[in-house]
């Protein structure tokens, strides 16, 4: 078997040489960091759930027109994405007072935002993702003005869209992170989503409990976090229904006997 040339390993996935010129093969791992990787462990599955959730809302996004990365699912834990220049830029969305908006201004957390707060976050390990002003990106050249326009108006899409899609669900979107690249065609560039979107860079809360079902399980030392994971995938139906995966087992043990 030929090895697949390794194009970068992140914190939670590896990014492999596809198939054609143009792709990447997407593989997510188990692992899982925090505090800028101070905190370190694994989430069992979590790969698997991180695969299947981040096709399905990159699939729906794009069925309301926002352009992605996204191709299509190889297998459990590897997805086909086309290659993007990645903007050094980490954009948080905040519905809800939550994490470091919380112990950065003192807010409680739980506290609604009046309004839909966008932040910005310079990607740089090193420096622990500092936060940054619109004024930082334009200084250093890390995305034009237009660039940001695009940005920030598909932030605000992607919020509406994936509020409705949870709240359909009983979960509550707090705050979310999101990545862009540029993809080129010919001399011109044009901005895509990339990256993943899945309970390990949102925080989702149940709606009537107000039950953690995201990375702040792992990060806060709540432990269920695997269970959680699989909650989110469950409600958004992307596992076999209890019952029906029963139901599925005795079909093939009957059809492997003949009956
Ligand atoms: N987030 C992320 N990667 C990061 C930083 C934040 O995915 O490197 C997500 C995080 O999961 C949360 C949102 O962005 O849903 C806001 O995170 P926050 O700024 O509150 O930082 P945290 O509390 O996670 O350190």
């Amino acid at each position: 078997m030929t090895r697949r040339r390794k194009i970068y390993e992140g914190k939670a996935k590896i990014l492999y040489e596809g198939p054609e010129p143009g792709t990447l093969i997407q593989y997510f791992k188990d692992d899982a960091t925090a505090f800028n990787a101070q905190k370190r462990g694994t989430i069992s599955g979590k790969g698997v759930i991180n695969n299947r959730v981040s096709e399905h809302v990159f699939t729906r996004l794009a069925h309301i027109g926002i352009p992605t990365h996204f191709i299509r699912r190889l297998n459990m834990r590897e997805q086909l994405v086309r290659q993007v220049d990645i903007i050094p830029i980490e954009v948080v969305v905040r519905n809800v007072a939550a994490g470091s908006i919380s112990t950065r201004l003192g807010i409680e957390e739980g506290t609604p935002l009046p309004h839909t707060l966008l932040e910005y976050y310079y990607k740089d390990d090193a420096l622990g993702d500092p936060l940054i002003a619109e004024e930082h990106i334009a200084c250093f050249n890390w995305a034009s003005h237009e660039e940001m326009q695009d940005i920030s108006a598909m932030a605000i899409r992607i919020n509406d869209f994936l509020c409705g899609m949870f709240a359909a669900v009983g979960i509550r979107l707090v705050d979310f992170k999101l990545e862009f690249g540029r993809l080129w065609e010919g001399e011109f560039a044009r901005i895509i989503l990339a990256d993943e979107i899945s309970p390990d860079g949102c925080r989702l809360w149940d709606i009537e409990t107000g039950e953690k079902l995201d990375k702040d399980r792992f990060r806060r030392d709540l432990g269920g976090e695997t269970e959680a994971y699989q909650e989110v995938a469950r409600r958004l139906g992307l596992m076999p229904e209890e019952g029906e995966g029963a139901v599925l087992d005795l079909v093939s043990h009957r059809l492997r006997k003949g009956r």
